[in-house]
């Protein structure tokens, strides 16, 4: 039954002292330092300090200065575009939004992104933050929208843009007010964590004060099991059928594709962190007294593991779990035994997904040597990583671009699974690669079905192996280096000049040093 939330009076305005001039002009280019302290002197400590503490940095690799993935704020625009009645409103640079706004449509989002544009004026002056409390009001029908997300790109938020002081509803919609900076939010899978943690606090705030709406579809009859990550379609179904037999049912898929799931997704018997880095949303839960288990029925033994695990959660009696287990891993091992994956491989990626799909790969057969994940190690994924370990892999966790091509140059694999700079230097070297995001993420991983599929893809990638050789023999080394690019002859190289450039350059460079040690 649904319930009237009363509008709460808008909070007074902002002081144009609260607004840090200095972020203008700003940018990822700019360095995460420089960004960082604006925040700090703009009054977003709390924020960043919040941030830090969900989304550890590695102390070595980073994250690092320059972007090395998409703009991290993709994470919770995705998010925020795949659900029923929210609009997205995004408050930023002009070049961050059209980026992220065509990022969105490339991944079909089917919905107009909201944008409050901005000037250096309106920066200083406050002015930003009164367009978007204006946009946030023009927006707020409820017959349109159950929830408005509105959300601070770097540079309004190094400005210190108080997105906090919007009202938090107006006329019954939700007003969801988030800082999403690439300076303090790694990844864009973590950025996904910040909406959904930030969606599951709101609601559960409202479920702790009253009833609330109730889910579209009737809870199932026995207890559910919320899963935690975006997965593939099938997979949710397939971890239903698995766990039928333990008495057991699953629920909602959190990020969720409509406010009210948002309360099914709280009102379950354990939550399975399938993806590791929802640090924010599992807080959540674990305010609502959820038992929350990580990893995730992969391959044979993390299928084994997983409902062990998640019977314990749910007090399943050893026998249920037992007599469950062993159909679906007789089912496994069956299509383990008809094939196998027969090469060396690196994996890397950003989806947060790496470990479980290297457990498969091992199972699978693959002589696999290294799993690098931009995302950090986490309660959640510790027990894959020590599997991986156990079976002498290498697993880097916050692994930048470097460690992830150092990898690939040191195993020399038959196959480089990877981010589109991976791909592309493995392509490069004629090694036969797979863009992780589009083409493992994007088929299921659990059970029978993760086996078989995983199987299938990546045998053909590697049996490419004899295209390469082709292809490297007929174009040999043109169009490497300088030489890159459409010529109307065959470039010509010019000795002479080049020395002559190296020289002066040099020359300049000293030149430089001196008038800076003279200084
Ligand atoms: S919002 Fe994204 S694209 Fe824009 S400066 Fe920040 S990290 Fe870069």
């Amino acid at each position: 039954m649904a319930r009237t939330i009363p509008i709460q009076p808008a909070a007074a305005e902002p002081s144009s002292a609260a607004i840090t001039p200095s972020a203008d002009g700003l940018g990822c280019a700019s360095g995460k330092d420089a960004m960082q302290q604006a925040a700090l002197a703009a009054g977003k400590g709390d924020v960043l300090a919040q941030y830090a503490a969900d989304y550890p940095l590695h102390p070595d690799t980073g994250p690092h200065d320059q972007p090395q993935s998409m703009c991290p704020a993709f994470g919770s625009l995705r998010v925020g575009l795949r659900m029923r009645r929210t609009a997205t409103i995004l408050s930023g640079s002009a070049c961050c939004v059209y980026g992220l706004t065509f990022t969105s449509h490339f991944y079909g989002a089917r919905r107009s992104v909201g944008y409050v544009p901005f000037n250096s004026e309106s920066l200083v002056t406050g002015k930003l933050f009164e367009d978007i409390r204006d946009s946030v009001h023009d927006q707020a029908d409820p017959a349109q929208y159950d929830a408005i997300v509105i959300i601070n790109l770097c540079v309004p938020t190094a400005s210190g843009v108080p997105l906090q002081l919007l009202p938090k509803e107006i006329n019954g919609v939700r007003i969801i007010g988030i800082d999403v900076p690439g300076f303090g939010v790694p990844t864009h899978a973590e950025a996904k964590d910040v909406l959904a943690g930030a969606m599951l606090r709101y609601a559960r705030e409202e479920a702790q004060a009253g009833p609330v709406a109730a889910p579209r579809q009737a809870r199932p009859s026995a207890p559910t099991i919320t899963l935690l990550g975006e997965m593939f379609p099938a997979d949710p179904a397939g971890i239903a059928q698995m766990i039928a037999p333990m008495g057991l049912a699953v629920g909602t898929v959190v990020p969720t594709r409509e406010w009210r799931e948002l309360y099914a997704a709280l009102d379950c018997d354990a939550v399975a962190a399938i993806h590791p880095f929802y640090t924010a949303s599992i807080r959540e839960f674990q305010a609502a007294g959820r038992a929350v288990v990580g990893s995730a029925p992969v391959g044979v033994d993390g299928t084994h593991d997983w409902r062990g695990a998640i019977g314990a959660a749910t007090g399943v009696s050893a026998e249920k779990i037992d007599a469950a287990r062993n159909a679906t891993l007789a089912a496994i091992r069956g299509v383990l035994s008809q094939q196998k994956i027969n090469g060396r491989i690196t994996l890397s990626g950003y989806e947060g997904s790496e470990l479980l799909v290297g457990r498969l790969l091992v199972e699978c057969g693959a002589d696999l040597r290294y799993v690098g994940s931009a995302c950090p190690a986490t309660p959640w994924n510790e027990h894959d990583a020590q599997w991986l370990r156990a079976k002498g892999v290498h697993v880097q966790m916050r692994a930048s671009l470097e460690q992830d091509l150092a990898a690939v140059r040191e195993w020399q694999p038959n196959l480089a699974i990877g981010t589109t700079p991976v791909v592309q230097a493995a392509k490069q070297a004629c090694i036969p690669s797979l863009y992780f995001t589009n083409l493992i993420s994007a088929r299921p991983l659990m059970g029978v079905a993760g086996a078989g599929s995983l199987i299938q893809v990546i045998n053909g990638a590697i049996g490419n192996q004899a295209r390469f050789d082709t292809m490297k023999e007929f174009f040999g080394g043109v169009g490497q280096g300088d030489e890159a690019g459409v010529w109307n002859e065959v470039p010509r190289h010019f000795p002479a000049f080049r020395a002559d450039v190296k020289r002066m350059n040099e020359k300049d460079k000293k030149k430089r040093k001196a008038e800076e040690m003279g200084g």
